[in-house]
């Protein structure tokens, strides 16, 4: 299924890209980088708004449990977890613009799921990780991107319409459609949001190559080497006409493996730890989260 046809790496290697971050632009267009100064002010800013926001607002406490119920993943956070999802939704809403598009209506419900989800991969991680991009637009169910160019493996250009149900563009908007929201997070393995986030999160270091910025006590070449043996394993059955358990849209390349492989973690995690058990480990240290183990959890830790 195209789901999206991003994704930089055109090899199938996982490996770090360094030295190719964006800059910030000027409202005149001239670009500038930010000094270490502008940075502690603007962060200041940030932090003194964020803290404002919280200690005023919140999402109404019925419609915040009800979207979290809806959603089986998210159902399975405990009381804690569900307070940081909270704050961190609705300083996702206060900082980013949801913007329908294609005749849809965006009413609250909508909004909070689409936080909530969205929220679930930092939930560990912070807002800040998220910075790079202003709006998520929605669409409410597949839509056509006319006249795309896509390159073959003999290097022919061919240019068609993808039909795609969500995309991320690199320093730009999200792209989703509602009708794959309203899929996501359901414990069968597919989720859109956090296929299209987890790109997000991949950029963060400049570069989608199935390589995001790790933390300081991981070790990248741990992480390239199981993503790659893993990686290759999905090609080979492929090639062999298998049919994988990992959806092969993920060996399009390294930063779709990454993004496959995030939504396997948060939406099947027991069966990623059984089948890919280095793999759940990589991506538990990265996210920060266990979510095997809360699938695991008697419910009524879950909730109290
Ligand atoms: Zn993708």
């Amino acid at each position: 299924m195209a789901r999206d046809p991003r994704g930089n790496a055109a090899t199938g290697t996982f490996r770090v890209v360094s030295g190719r971050r964006s800059r910030l632009r000027t409202s005149r267009g001239a670009a500038r980088r930010l000094s270490l100064y502008d940075w502690r002010v603007f962060g200041l800013i940030r932090t003194r708004r964020r803290r404002r926001i919280l200690a005023t607002e919140s999402i109404a406490s019925e419609l915040w449990e009800t979207t979290l119920d809806a959603v089986p993943v998210l159902a399975l956070l405990d009381s804690g977890e569900r307070g940081r999802l909270h704050d961190l939704s609705l300083l996702f809403l206060h900082e980013k613009r949801l913007e329908p598009a294609g005749g849809l209506e965006l009413d609250d419900a909508m909004r909070v799921r689409i936080a909530a989800l969205a929220c679930l991969p930092i939930l560990e991680l912070g807002l800040d990780c998220y910075d790079g991009f202003a709006s998520v637009i929605v669409y409410p169910d597949e839509f056509v991107v006319p006249g795309r160019e896509q390159v073959d493996e003999a290097g022919v250009v061919h240019v068609g319409d993808d039909v795609l149900s969500g995309e991320s563009w690199d320093f730009g908007p999200v792209i989703l459609a509602w009708e794959d929201i309203e899929a996501s997070g359901q414990g069968d393995g597919y989720n859109v949001v956090a296929h299209e986030f987890a790109h997000k999160l991949d950029l963060l270091d400049g570069s989608v190559n199935g390589v995001p910025a790790l933390h300081r006590d991981m070790r990248v070449d741990e992480w390239t080497a199981v993503f790659q043996d893993a990686y290759d394993e999905l090609v080979e059955q492929i090639e062999r006409g298998e049919e994988p358990w990992i959806d092969p849209y993920a060996a399009e390349n390294p930063g779709e493996f990454f993004a496959v492989c995030t939504e396997l973690f948060f939406d099947v995690p027991i069966d990623l730890q059984i089948a890919y058990p280095a793999l759940y480990r990589q991506l538990a240290a990265y996210y920060r989260q266990d979510p095997a183990a809360r699938m695991r959890r008697p419910r009524d830790r879950r909730v109290s």
